[in-house]
């Protein structure tokens, strides 16, 4: 099969020729077309280096990412396109993507129709030249996901404005077989926002509209494609906040944190959207526009459906407008860090800060020593206590500053001559609460620097949370770069991270099915909040029954009866 030159990410020499400096093999680190990175033998044409140049600067930045397929490149052949052996390969309308042999041969691509000039015609005419992306290039960021583990081959990215163009472009796809990617901020992270083979992306970047805010209620209704923060910020000047907030903020959208059930850091506080959203707006795979938009907080009439679209990951259909309660901004914010040494005194600290704090308490968040490491070694942190191997973030949020900070100041004395916190530091200054906020917050893309990693974001029972931290270490050990788990202590959330300098398949045999059988055993989820998407539809057996699930296809069979809506992701 044929794999461009575009998709070359690294390059390093691996054997230097006796008869000269120059070396003559090169081990080099392939984007492929279709998911995964692939890492390559290439026996470099003289001239070829230069060609590669900029993929080196790139690659310099830190982001190739090596998978452990290894496949010879001939030299005669390059550059522009070289010749691939083995793999499982596909070739369609001349194009041709890989699938890694053992990680997702299952996954054919759906007997759909491709992009031709007469679709792109009619999307054209409807959104006008510049909403319709239709070359390679164009559509390439839109192609990744945000931590660069897989990758589509959509040639044609859409950028609707409206509910009535969603539902134009809907009909159209479903008339005409075509499958759809619907898309947010694209920071999902289990590669539900990127296309698998070409499907269509719908991005809702230009549904970008506040619609209202009602400053009583606290109601906020707006368009899907609102960025989260902005909207915070818009929020902010009228006293209100958003019900959510996560590390992603500045990119992903409103829409999206819909349709993943985003949980993020203040769940604990605020609850989940199923809770905060009161009505929606949604276009089925047919068209048909669901105007769900209630602003009622009590609307008992018939099944509540929209919570059909809250979680269901573009499935089911494309939300365009969101209606959202707002709680109001709090008047007095505290941040606490602290230092303990033992997971159970995590635990006690957990039970102490929920009885002391009660209902100002926002945040409980974990850090263990090895994720602390990488906010600190590589974006270069500062962190206010070190040297423990368990940190605790606190967060009070409420409307009484005097009256929050005797209780945060009660809680750390307490935790501190119970023993069961060593060392801590408390501030309310708006700088120094982001400094620490950033501790925990940036260590989901540190840890990319490290290489390749598994990442698992798993609901447990709080007493055996970190328990399947150590338990890895123990399986792992040394052939990892590092395992640390992270995350949202009081919602049961551990986020745990297996990073290794290259993916193997070795590797991911010792991780997998193991993580999900244990997590099964104790009854946890497989996804606590970042969904299933195209990564986990074949574990969610682990954590949903048989009929649960067989009830799911035939809500999809219902609501999407050509199955255009986002094939391959969510449903097994
Ligand atoms: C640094 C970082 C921190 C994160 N922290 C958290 C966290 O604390 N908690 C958490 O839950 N997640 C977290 N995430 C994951 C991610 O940010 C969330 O899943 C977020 O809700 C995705 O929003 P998005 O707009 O980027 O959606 P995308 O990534 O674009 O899409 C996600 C899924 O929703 C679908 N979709 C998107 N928009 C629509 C729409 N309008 N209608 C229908 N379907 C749609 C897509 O098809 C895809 O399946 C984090 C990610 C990063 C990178």
């Amino acid at each position: 099969m044929d794999v461009k030159i575009d998709m070359i990410s690294k390059i390093v020499p691996r054997e230097i020729s006796p008869s000269s400096d120059v070396p003559s093999s090169y081990l080099v680190t392939c984007d492929l077309q279709y998911l995964e990175y692939v890492e390559l033998d290439v026996l470099l044409a003289p001239n070829a280096c230069d060609i590669f140049s900029d993929r080196i600067r790139h690659n310099a930045e830190g982001f190739a990412k090596v998978g452990g397929d290894s496949i010879r490149l001939s030299r005669d052949t390059l550059p522009p396109i070289q010749t691939v052996r083995d793999g499982v390969a596909g070739a369609y309308q001349g194009r041709s993507w890989f699938l890694p042999q053992d990680r997702y041969s299952h996954v054919k691509r759906g007997n759909f129709a491709t992009v031709e000039h007469n679709h792109l015609k009619f999307f054209r005419d409807l959104l006008g030249e510049n909403r319709v992306l239709a070359n390679s290039s164009d559509c390439q960021a839109y192609n990744v996901d945000w931590i660069r583990s897989v990758r589509g081959y959509s040639q044609c990215v859409l950028k609707p404005k409206t509910a009535q163009e969603v539902s134009e472009i809907l009909a159209f796809c479903d008339k005409h077989r075509l499958a759809v990617c619907p898309q947010g901020g694209n920071t999902g992270l289990v590669g539900g926002s990127v296309a698998v083979f070409d499907e269509i992306i719908v991005n809702t970047a230009l549904m970008n509209k506040i619609l209202s805010i009602d400053e009583i209620s606290g109601v906020l209704v707006c368009e899907a494609g609102c960025v989260l923060e902005t909207l915070e910020d818009q929020l902010a000047e009228k006293d209100l906040m958003m019900p959510l907030d996560l590390g992603a903020k500045g990119s992903c959208h409103i829409g999206g944190n819909i349709s993943t059930n985003a949980g993020g850091l203040r769940l604990l506080r605020y609850g989940n959207l199923h809770g905060s959203v009161l009505g929606l707006e949604a276009v089925k795979a047919n068209g048909e526009i669901m105007d769900l938009l209630s602003t009622l907080k009590k609307d008992n009439t018939g099944f509540h459906l929209k919570h059909l679209f809250i979680g269901s990951e573009g499935t089911l259909g494309i939300v365009t407008k969101v209606a959202i309660q707002c709680p109001p901004k709090p008047k007095a914010l505290n941040v606490s860090f602290l230092g303990l040494q033992s997971f159970e005194n995590v635990l006690e600290t957990f039970k102490l800060a929920r009885k002391e704090l009660g209902e100002i308490l926002s945040s409980f968040e974990l850090i263990d020593a090895l994720s602390l490491d990488v906010v600190t070694g590589y974006h270069g942190l500062k962190s206010p206590i070190t040297d423990y191997p368990f940190y605790v973030l606190v967060e009070t949020q409420g409307s009484n500053v005097a009256h929050d900070e005797d209780k945060m100041n009660k809680f750390l004395e307490m935790a501190m001559k119970t023993g069961v916190v060593e060392d801590g530091t408390v501030t309310n200054e708006d700088s120094k609460m982001k400094a620490i906020w950033a501790l925990r917050e940036r260590i989901t893309d540190g840890l990319l620097y490290d290489g390749y990693v598994f990442k698992y974001d798993l609901s447990l029972p709080i007493k055996q949370f970190y328990g399947i931290v150590t338990e890895f270490r123990e399986r792992i050990g040394k052939d990892a770069v590092r395992i640390c788990g992270y995350g949202h202590v009081g919602d049961g959330n551990i986020h745990l991270n297996i990073s290794v300098k290259e993916f193997t398949q070795d590797i991911l045999k010792r991780i997998e099915p193991f993580v999900y059988e244990h997590t099964s055993q104790l009854r946890g989820s497989v996804s606590a909040e970042h969904g299933i998407g195209f990564r986990k539809p074949k574990y969610m057996h682990y954590s949903k029954t048989e009929s649960a699930i067989n009830l799911m296809k035939d809500i999809k069979r219902i609501m999407d009866p050509n199955g255009i809506l986002n094939p391959y992701k969510v449903l097994p």
